[in-house]
């Protein structure tokens, strides 16, 4: 490409509307230009790193069997009213009327148009395990758009739902979306790491965010000092949070004083671990106390002892419940039944379970239902690991806070979707049985955004060779017509050769070349003069080290690799 021809509108300074580093040399470097809040065009240049990155990730997506489809961006309400989603979005969600008075959503996510698809399609077992997938434009009405695309309204996102018969099944998809994450990060020249993410009310590993680490990263993730363990560290944004539900269903309270392990719990209470959290605790009377436990599947005796009495805990004074958190582990409570306050313990972050007990020792609650799910937004504003506590792991070594972008995210999301929206296969025996969901999400634009974050200097944008918009740049310097001629054949030859080439074709001072292709952070740049040409060399310069060499005329192609 000509770059007399690009419409490449770089600036000399920052822009005064960019905070973060990425998103200034975005701007800088012509990627991209400001819609609105959050709504970007994405220019030439932005827009050739963007299908660098979806093209690696449609590539380890295809090769771990995932199928891509397209999937609606306008979307009907009565999906989302199916799966009851439809209010809990809130504002985040952009809805409106047709010509019809016929009410839609623009798709902040896919999960209802892939249940409502597969609920109509896969009919036995035998249809099963799929893994559908997409590149496509999210809309989401994000309270505080910021940072360019790294928080967008309108942002491109991978996002893959896979579809199980069991959770067998499930384990291995989701264990294959986790292999080729790693690889589309590694292959895009990002370090990320995977951490245990806000599995909150679901419990468990059934949750994994990957981070890039840098301070401009609106996420806090808590390293252990002696061992692997990483986990997400919710910003807490108040240690309290008041919600309201109703009791819909009868429950039973039984009598359970046998019942010692989780797994026991599971087989008395006919719900997974992993759900247990949904049914919240309460009693008839009104009181009660949720109780969760961390890590291991014994529940040890300190555990079952400290229930505390809910009107216990409700007498006590705020600053008291700072001293109940620190002598009950994995404590959460108290619940009662109308109006709702949950004070819940900062450091459940590692829990994997939950069990639900009455605020009376030795009895549980059977078949519990509120009229809202309130528990996964409960938890996710709950925890404020501040640094310095013990490794919930490891238990030896301490927690270690730095920040970090998601710039992935995969579920393990179970049944709920398929049980709340009827999408069910047919198993050996032909019974019907709710389809077991996935669904993982890259932000692609966002990711973008987070290699320049780990790829810069004070002159712009070093790209990682496989997502940078053009391997190799030319810069001729000066008049001279051999120099001229040299390059257009340097140019000609590189991109025969199958590299995608730049020169700077423009009639600009070298000062000004040079400038703007270290903005623009093009790879490998030759630097071809008069004076070189006569010494049968070109000056290149290597981005990422800014380390220069003169390389023979002679040897050039195959120098250049
Ligand atoms: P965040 O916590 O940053 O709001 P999220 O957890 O709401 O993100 P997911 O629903 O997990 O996002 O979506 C999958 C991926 O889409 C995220 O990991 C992120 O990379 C990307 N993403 C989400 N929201 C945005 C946004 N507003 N702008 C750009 N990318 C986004
Ligand atoms: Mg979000
Ligand atoms: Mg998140
Ligand atoms: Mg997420």
């Amino acid at each position: 490409m000509r770059m007399s021809k690009l419409y490449l509108p770089t600036l000399k300074e920052d822009p005064a509307e960019a905070e973060v580093t990425s998103h200034k040399l975005m701007l800088r470097a012509g990627m991209m230009r400001k819609h609105s809040s959050g709504i970007y065009s994405y220019l030439p240049l932005g827009y050739k790193v963007i299908k660098k990155v979806e093209s690696i990730t449609r590539k380890h997506m295809d090769n771990s069997e995932a199928q891509e489809v397209l999937l609606p961006v306008m979307q009907t309400s009565k999906i989302w009213k199916d799966s009851k989603r439809w209010d809990k979005f809130g504002p985040l969600m952009i809805k409106f009327h047709d010509r019809k008075n016929r009410e839609y959503c623009l798709g902040p996510t896919h999960e209802e148009v892939v249940t409502d698809l597969v609920r109509d399609e896969v009919r036995s077992y035998k249809d099963l395990p799929l893994n559908l997938y997409q590149i496509q434009t999210k809309v989401r009405d994000e309270i505080r758009p910021r940072f360019g695309v790294m928080r967008g309204r309108e942002f491109i996102m991978k996002d893959a739902y896979s579809l199980d018969v069991d959770y067998e099944g499930l384990d291995l998809s989701y264990q294959a979306m986790y292999d080729a994450y790693e690889k589309v990060f590694a292959e895009c020249g990002l370090e990320a790491v995977a951490v245990e993410a806000d599995t909150g009310a679901m419990g468990g590993k059934d949750s994994h965010e990957f981070m890039v680490l840098a301070d401009s990263g609106e996420d806090e993730i808590a390293f252990c000092s002696d061992c692997d363990y990483a986990a997400n560290v919710e910003r807490a944004t108040s240690k309290k949070v008041e919600i309201d539900f109703e009791v819909e269903s009868d429950f039973e309270k039984i009598h359970t004083p046998e019942i010692k392990t989780i797994s026991e719990l599971e087989e008395y209470l006919e719900v997974p671990a992993a759900k247990m959290i949904k049914a919240v605790a309460m009693i008839a009377d009104g009181e009660a106390v949720l109780a969760l436990v961390s890590g291991e599947d014994e529940l040890n005796e300190i555990k079952l002892t400290n229930y505390l009495q809910a009107n216990e805990l409700r007498a006590a004074e705020e600053e008291e419940f700072e001293e109940l958190f620190n002598s009950v582990p994995g404590f959460i409570g108290p619940v009662n039944l109308n109006g709702v306050r949950i004070v819940a313990d900062q450091r459940l972050k590692n829990m994997s379970g939950a069990i639900v007990g009455a605020n009376e020792k030795d009895y549980h609650l059977k078949n519990v239902k509120t009229n809202r799910d309130f528990e996964v937004e409960a938890f996710a504003d709950l925890r404020s690991v501040r640094g310095g506590e013990r490794c919930p792991n490891c238990d030896s070594g301490k927690l270690n806070i730095k920040d970090g972008i998601e710039v992935g995210h995969i579920f393990k999301l179970g049944t709920k979707y398929s049980k709340n929206m009827g999408a069910n296969y047919l198993d050996e025996n032909g019974k019907a049985q709710p389809i077991v969901m996935g669904s993982y999400g890259i932000g692609i634009t966002r990711l973008v955004a987070a290699a320049i974050e780990q790829n810069n200097d004070d002159y712009g944008i070093k790209w990682p060779k496989a997502i940078a918009p053009y391997q190799i740049i030319i810069l001729p310097l000066g008049n001279d017509e051999a120099v001229q001629e040299k390059s257009e054949e340097i140019y000609q030859d590189l991109k025969a050769k199958g590299w995608e080439v730049l020169i700077d074709d423009r009639n600009e001072r070298a000062g000004v070349k040079f400038n703007d292709s270290e903005l623009i952070g093009i790879p490998l740049r030759l630097t071809i003069g008069s004076r070189s040409l006569e010494n049968g060399v070109v000056e290149a310069m290597i981005r990422s080290e800014n380390k220069k060499l003169e390389i023979e005329l002679d040897n050039l192609d195959q120098k250049v690799e």
